[in-house]
C-alpha cells in the first residue's frame, strides 16, 4: 500500500472521515488508526476486534418468525375490531334521526367520527346526508 498519499493520522478520526473511506475498500482503525481492509472483522496492525462478528445472519431468522407472529397477531386484532355485524337499519334510522349528533357513527364503532359529528352537526348536515345514501346501498348486515 501506498502510504505517501494517504497521511496516517494520529490521534481519533473525524467521523465523517471514516465514513468515507468505508465508501472504499480501505478504513482505518479505530483503535490504532491504521488502514485495514474494510471487511475486516480484526485489525490487521494492532490485532483488536474492530468489527462485531456476523451473528446477525443466524439472529435474523429468529426476527422474521417473529415478524409473522405480530403481522399474524395483528391481523387477528383487527378482525377482531369489526368482528360485530352492523344493522344496516338501524344504522340507517339512527342516521336519519340523530345523525346530526353522530349517533349512527357511535353505533358503527367510530367513536372519533362520532364526536367530529357531533361537535359540527354532522359536518353541517352533510356527512350525515352522505353516510344516509351510502347506509341505503350497504348490504344487511354490514360491518
Ligand atoms: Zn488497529
Amino acid at each position: 500500500m501506498d502510504d505517501m498519499n494517504v497521511p496516517i493520522p494520529n490521534g481519533p478520526l473525524p467521523e465523517d472521515k471514516e465514513k468515507n473511506v468505508e465508501t472504499s475498500d480501505i478504513r482505518f482503525c479505530k483503535f490504532c488508526g491504521s488502514k485495514i481492509p474494510k471487511d475486516a472483522v480484526i485489525c490487521t496492525s494492532c490485532g483488536r476486534q474492530v468489527e462485531e462478528l456476523k451473528v446477525s445472519s443466524s439472529v435474523s431468522q429468529p426476527i422474521i418468525i417473529n415478524n409473522t407472529n405480530t403481522n399474524t397477531n395483528n391481523n387477528n386484532n383487527n378482525t377482531g375490531g369489526y368482528v360485530n355485524p352492523k344493522n344496516k337499519w338501524v344504522a340507517l334510522i339512527l342516521c336519519f334521526f340523530f345523525g346530526c349528533l353522530g349517533i349512527h357513527k357511535f353505533y358503527e364503532g367510530k367513536i372519533l367520527l362520532g364526536i367530529i359529528y357531533l361537535l359540527t352537526m354532522g359536518i353541517c348536515g352533510i356527512g350525515v346526508f352522505i353516510d344516509f345514501i351510502v347506509l341505503l346501498f350497504k348490504p344487511n348486515p354490514y360491518y
